[in-house]
């Protein structure tokens, strides 16, 4: 497995390929964006009766929550990203199986909605991230990144200032 690609890089893939450059090179999103700030407090606040919360797996992978089964969850503020908020979860299962010898399952939680969203790592979602492992590591080892394209996620993109001025 590629080293230091984190979940946020696989899910930043997913919504848009330059910012997985943009953040594989330290420029850092506008901390201050209001949906980063609320992603921030939902996490916080979300689940705070389960004891395993906020690990982190040598400082590449950060899980949210391990429930009392075992199971990885990870909490998003909503369902619109489902795709880049599955494939991130499937990064953390894919990190603990291959890394830590762990299988286990996963689960997305959506607590604003009430809504929850198993996860397996099946031999086909392994391939499709492998598949998008390569590519986030090519990305990333560019010299610069992707052009700035509009796509309707800019608008919430934290990145914003930084392509659009
Ligand atoms: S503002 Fe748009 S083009 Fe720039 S990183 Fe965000 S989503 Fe991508």
């Amino acid at each position: 497995m590629e080293k230091g690609i984190g979940g946020t890089l696989i899910w930043y893939y997913t919504i848009c390929p330059r910012q997985v450059w943009l953040l594989a090179h330290n420029v850092l999103p506008d901390q201050a964006d209001h949906n980063i700030q609320v992603g921030r407090l939902i996490d916080q606040w979300s689940y705070p009766q389960q004891r395993h919360r906020g690990i982190n797996l040598d400082n590449t992978v950060v899980i949210d929550v391990i429930t009392g089964e075992g199971v990885v969850a990870e909490v998003k503020k909503s369902s619109a990203s489902l795709d880049a908020a599955r494939l991130q979860l499937a990064y953390y299962l894919y990190y603990l199986k291959h890394n830590k010898g762990v299988t286990t399952k996963g689960v997305l939680l959506v607590p604003e909605e009430r809504r929850r969203y198993p996860l397996e790592l099946t031999p086909e979602v392994e391939s499709q991230l492998e598949e998008v492992l390569r590519e986030v590591e090519s990305l990333r080892s560019q010299d610069k990144p992707v052009p700035a394209r509009r796509i309707h996620y800019c608008k919430k993109c934290a990145y914003a200032g930084v392509c659009w001025g």
